[in-house]
This record gives C-alpha cells, structure tokens and sequence, in this order.
C-alpha cells in the first residue's frame, strides 16, 4: 500500500501530457507477473493533485493498496478509502478488514479432505513442534487450539469452493444419467475410439474427432508407425500430424523483408486456408445467399478457387508471371505449391522478389473481392495487376536503398 507514482489506465489521470502504452504497461505488466490487483476502493478517485491552477492543474490515482488472491480469500470484504489529503498533495489511503468483525463463531470440525492437500501434514508438524510451556494438559489444549487456526486458514485457501464444486458435478452426473436412461445406446457414452459425430454435433466435437481418425490411421495392432520402436511419443505425433507439409520453412519467405506487411499477413491467412472464403461461412452455418466467386460470378467460391481456378485470378497471375519472366503457373492449388517452390530454381529471379509478388497478389484478388462485395465497386485485372507492379516497384527500390543490396536482376 502506498505511492506506486504511476497510475494502471488512461481515465487515472485528468490534465497535463496525454497518456501513452508505455506509460503504464509496464506497471500493469508487472501487477499481473506478481498476481497482484487494486483492492475495493471508496472515496475520491483520484489520489494525488499538484497543486497548481486552471490548466496546470493534474489529478492523477497515484496511491493504491494491492492484494493478492489469499488476501481476498481472507479479507473478502476489506475495503480502502481514500481520505482527504489535507496539507499533502497525496491522500492518505485506510483499509478496513471489515470480515473479521462480522463473522459468525462456528464450532470447529475436522475435515478428512484435508489429509489430501499436500501442505496438511507439514503445517501439523510444523506447528506441534513449536514449544508451549506449562502443565501437560494446558501443552496439549495450546496445540490444538493453534493448529485449529491453521487448518482453518488452510481451509479457506485450498477448499474455499468445494461445495460449490460438489453441486455442479452433482448436477452433470443427473445430467448425464438421465440422458443415459433415455437412450441407453448413445454414443456419447461409447469408447471415445469408436464414437462417430453426430450431425448435429458441434464444429469444436468434429474437429476433435478428425484429428482422433487422423491418429487412428498410424496405428495398427497396437503399434505406432511414426516411430521406430512402436511406442508413441509426443516428438512422433507431431511429425506424424505435420505430415508432408515440411514446405513451413519456404512459408517464412512470405514474412521476408521484401513483403509490405499487410500482404504477408493475407497471404499467410490464404495458404493457412483461413480467410472467410463463402464455403467456410457456410460451413460455419453462417448464411450466405449467394455462393458464387464475386471475381468471376462463375464458380462456388473457395480459396483455391479465387486465388488459382478463378478466371480473373488467372488474368492477374498470368500478367504478373510474365511481368517476372517465369514460366505459367499451374492451375491446380497443389501443383501451383509445387511449382512456386521450384520455380525460382534456376531462374534468374530473386526468391524472395517472387514471393513478394505472390503475396501482394493475394493480398489484391482478396482485397478487390472484398471491395465488390462491401463497397460495390469493381476494377479490371489490368488495374489490378498495374496497381501490383507499381507497389511492387516502390517496395524493392525502399529495400534497395535501405538494405544498399543489388535489387532483383530483373527488368522492373
Ligand atoms: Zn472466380
């Protein structure tokens, strides 16, 4: 409790200098590593002023008590009120343990849950071993009547919710048996191996079950193929999960310096396959009227449709790839992965110069779709791929000049 002389949000300080992040993220950063929050306050808000007039003058919530999650298992109802500051420019701050005076006696039980907690046995050694002097019996009633504080405490700090705990589990067992005995055969209470998803069963359920089949396949009899010795290992499951998709190392190339940013970020989203393209809103059960590619207005619209089958899309790379002097690009999504890796070899493109283009492709075909669908405005492939070129040209010549490397050897 005291003078912290820096305040946790923007709406602590009225007047002078604006409030930066940095600032107080620092202070809010170190609360949260320590676990520590503001207790309950009463009073002014604000705990400090400098004193001046007009508007020199600055109010700012400099005084705070901080507590930690034990405090509030032990004081639920303290409070700190900020007082008037008198001749100080700070106001003085009181906490009141309010709890303490109001609580009910209760006559003291033991608890065989206790036994569980791994600091039980310790406290009770701790505290007997601590001497008492005087008659044996007045030893023994000094004991007990010291450890029955500390089991108390204990009590309070490790088994505060365990009613509440009881009832919720007691409900999801009823929950379950009566479900069980309305349908004795239901699936949800099979091996989870065996279980199958219902339709009506959630995305997060199918998702899960995906991966369990994905896992099923790599084991025959009882043993693991992923590993040499037939044992599961986490190391194993990964790379069995990861699959082929060792081409993770050429996606960094789409986070390379040549990339503007916000390309990167759209093309990363493209290839992880999570732009909200119609089919997965659809298959998020989110309603979409008209299913069709907003380019085109031909095909169903997916990623691979917009970014590779699509007609337009196919404008826009064909230009570009020519622009580049490559070869075409393939149409189909996993030949074009194919062909992006290779075909930089051998050629006389820069790597990284080509995956700029690609993301800033991406980043344009996503970005004109969007604009037909919100603004209602359209723009040719000519526009579009003119508008590439040039941004393109003003990115290598930023990085030429910063980085003083030759740029692509390419004719820009
Ligand atoms: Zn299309």
């Amino acid at each position: 409790m005291g003078d912290f002389n820096n305040i946790l949000k923007p709406e602590e300080k009225l007047g002078g200098k604006p409030v930066l992040l940095q600032d107080f993220e620092e202070f809010q950063w170190s609360m949260e590593e320590c676990g520590l929050r503001d207790l309950t306050q009463k009073g002014k808000m604000f705990t400090w002023c400098n004193q001046r007039v007009g508007i020199e003058r600055i109010y700012a919530k400099l005084d705070r008590a901080l507590v930690n999650g034990e405090w509030i298992h032990q004081y639920a109802k303290s409070i700190a009120t900020v007082l008037i500051e008198g001749v100080s420019d700070h106001s003085p701050l009181e906490v009141q343990f309010q709890v303490q005076m109001q609580k009910r006696r209760t006559a003291f039980r033991f608890f065989n849950m206790w036994c569980l907690s791994t600091d039980f046995q310790r406290t009770v050694e701790r505290s007997w071993a601590e001497k008492v002097e005087g008659t044996c019996m007045y030893q023994l009633c000094q004991k007990l009547k010291r450890l029955k504080h500390l089991l108390k405490q204990l009590n309070r700090i490790q088994f505060a919710d365990i009613v509440e705990k009881a009832n919720r589990e007691e409900m999801q067992l009823e929950v379950m048996q009566q479900k069980l005995s309305l349908d004795p055969g239901d699936a949800d209470f099979a091996s989870f191996w065996e279980v199958e998803a219902k339709n009506d069963a959630s995305w997060q359920w199918k998702q899960i079950l995906k991966v369990r089949d994905q896992r099923k396949l790599g084991v025959v009899g009882s043993r693991w193929l992923a590993s040499s010795n037939g044992k599961y290992t986490v190391k194993s499951g990964y790379a069995w999960f990861a699959g082929n998709e060792t081409k993770f190392r050429d996606l960094q190339s789409i986070w390379s310096r040549m990339n503007v940013p916000k390309h990167s970020f759209i093309a990363w989203l493209a290839w992880k396959k999570r732009l909200w393209t119609k089919d997965r809103l659809t298959s998020m059960h989110m309603a979409v009227n008209d299913q069709r590619c907003l380019l085109c207005r031909l095909q169903p619209e997916t990623i691979e449709h917009l970014f590779f089958q699509c007609t337009f899309a196919a404008v826009v790379l064909e230009k570009l790839v020519q622009w580049l002097g490559c070869r075409k690009i393939a149409a189909s999504e996993a030949r074009w992965r194919m062909q992006i890796l290779n075909m930089w070899k051998g050629q006389k493109i820069n790597r990284r110069l080509l995956w700029a283009v690609i993301a800033a492709c991406t980043y344009h075909l996503w970005e004109e779709r969007n604009r037909r669908l919100f603004q209602q405005l359209e723009r040719s492939p000519e526009q579009i791929t003119l508008l590439i070129k040039d941004e393109m040209r003003g990115r290598f010549l930023y990085c030429h000049k910063r980085k003083n490397r030759p740029a692509a050897k390419i004719n820009l």
